[in-house]
């Protein structure tokens, strides 16, 4: 029996996040932070049992939707985002304009200190800048 590499994440929290998923359906999935998925990337892959491969592609499939932060992210842990309106970490943080970059290169990324955000609360649809 061999392992396969069914996802390559950029970070431990979405790995995991894969692993409980595919636990939840009975395969054992673990992540390996060794190899050639490692070094500069710093990224995580999640590997399968190679008779588990199918089953773990399926079930990932049919995971488009983005991981409900709500579900991982303790309700005091101050290091997410969070809707002002409903407390939900699921918030996505728009890209920085171009513009934004332009003045970023400029201020050799000081502005970024104080440049606002736009959010948007994939829950409730409220936006805001923070
Ligand atoms: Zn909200």
């Amino acid at each position: 029996m061999s392992m396969v590499v069914i996802g390559v994440f950029t970070s431990e929290f979405e790995a995991q996040a894969v692993c409980h998923r595919l636990d939840a359906e009975g395969i054992a999935a673990r992540m390996n932070r060794q190899g050639r998925y490692q070094g500069f990337t710093g990224a995580i892959a999640v590997e399968v049992d190679e008779a588990d491969e199918a089953k773990a592609r399926e079930i990932l499939g049919d995971a488009d939707e983005p991981v409900n932060m709500d579900e991982y992210v303790a309700p005091g842990d101050k290091a997410y985002r969070r809707c002002p309106v409903c407390q939900t970490a699921n918030v996505d943080v728009a890209p920085l304009t171009e513009g934004k970059v332009w003045l970023m290169i400029l201020t050799l990324g000081f502005s970024t200190l104080f440049l606002k955000r736009d959010c948007r609360c994939r829950k409730c649809g409220h936006t805001w800048r923070g």
